[in-house]
């Protein structure tokens, strides 16, 4: 997305009542206008002004983290949120839960053809609000427009860029038997609001998304001293899957306390209705640090501090397993398997 101002363009361009068409892909007048008068009013920065086919980013010392997601979310405006502010809080997660802090952003936009420019305009706040909020400036982008019928509106594809000092190391394969698990908050939360918006599903306390950026959170916890061995979100397939990914790489087993584990009650009432289990559903505001038994006291406390991490609690523990399974002590004192699920539970929930 470069930022030429170019002088003499049509008309300016319609916010309230126009609609995305062909040419504003098609590399000429109408698609610098879109990019000056939507795009770069909400998100222009002195990187994103230079204006060139690549943004130039200062390097300091330390190394980079790299992260990429789509974000091809179904509805896109859902309660809690809309795709702008997930695709922004999806990426600088990652960034964040390798331990480093989230800096720049990237974001390529597919737009299909006849999309309202007033939601698009919604949708590229939403994402500023949330880029500005995660301190993270957005430096370069791109948009395509493709036919009408061709998408769905639109999708967005983001890269995150965050630093990562020396020494810090985090990584899915470091959880060793005696570490504890902990949990930031809720989980299903995000994966049960979509799928109730999709549904037209109404209860008594409505759910939210809670897409949120983790940075802060990520930040006072590698600032706390605790020994972290891995951080991670659980996004898609929720935190059955994570869990499930942790044990393979690190080749240990997870015991998981259900009682522990925080649901929000109207969480757990939506997914009895849905056949849905929790564990297998996406959060986009939660995270998951596998810590030093000897210093998840400590953690605990740090995360318990932070707004988003009021509800954290410990959820379970690592242990010696060479099957690497997952595995819950239930409420009724039973056992079962946490297992991945075979297919896709919820399409298109990020
Ligand atoms: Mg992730």
């Amino acid at each position: 997305m470069t930022n030429h101002v170019k002088k003499g363009y049509a008309r300016p361009l319609d916010i309230t009542h126009g609609r995305v068409d062909m040419s504003h892909g098609g590399g000429g007048r109408a698609m610098v206008q879109l990019i000056t008068d939507l795009f770069a009013r909400h998100l222009s920065n002195e990187y994103l002004a230079q204006g060139n086919d690549g943004t130039c980013l200062p390097l300091g010392k330390g190394r980079l983290v790299l992260s990429t997601d789509s974000h091809v979310v179904s509805p896109l405006f859902f309660p809690g949120g809309d795709i702008g502010g997930l695709s922004v809080h999806g990426t600088v997660n990652d960034v964040a839960v390798m331990g480093a802090t989230p800096l720049y952003l990237t974001a390529g936009f597919i737009l299909e053809e006849g999309f309202p420019l007033a939601d698009l305009a919604r949708i590229v706040e939403s994402m500023a609000k949330a880029a500005n909020d995660a301190g993270v400036k957005l430096v370069a982008g791109d948009t395509k427009v493709v036919e009408q019928g061709k998408g769905d509106g639109v999708f967005i594809t983001t890269t995150g860029v965050g630093f990562l000092p020396d020494g810090v190391h985090l990584s899915g394969d470091l959880a060793r038997p005696g570490d504890l698990l902990l949990v930031s908050g809720s989980v299903g939360d995000h994966g049960v609001a979509i799928m109730s918006k999709r549904e037209n599903l109404s209860f008594d306390a409505p759910i939210l998304s809670d897409t949120a950026a983790l940075h802060g959170l990520t930040a006072a916890m590698m600032a706390s001293g605790a020994t972290i061995k891995v951080m991670r979100d659980p996004t898609r397939g929720g935190l059955a899957a994570t869990l499930n990914e942790i044990a393979h790489q690190s080749g240990v087993g997870i015991h998981l306390e259900e009682a522990a584990i925080p649901v929000k009650p109207e969480v757990e009432a939506a997914c009895e209705l849905l056949g849905l289990d929790p564990l297998n559903i996406a959060n986009e505001g939660k995270l998951i640090a596998v810590c030093a038994a000897e210093d998840a006291d400590r953690l605990l406390a740090v995360m318990r501090a932070h707004p988003l991490g009021r509800d954290a609690a410990v959820i379970g523990r690592v242990l010696e397993d060479a099957n690497a399974f997952v595995q819950m002590k239930t409420r009724f004192g039973g056992r079962r398997m946490v297992d991945w699920l075979s297919g896709e539970q919820l399409p298109r929930i990020c």
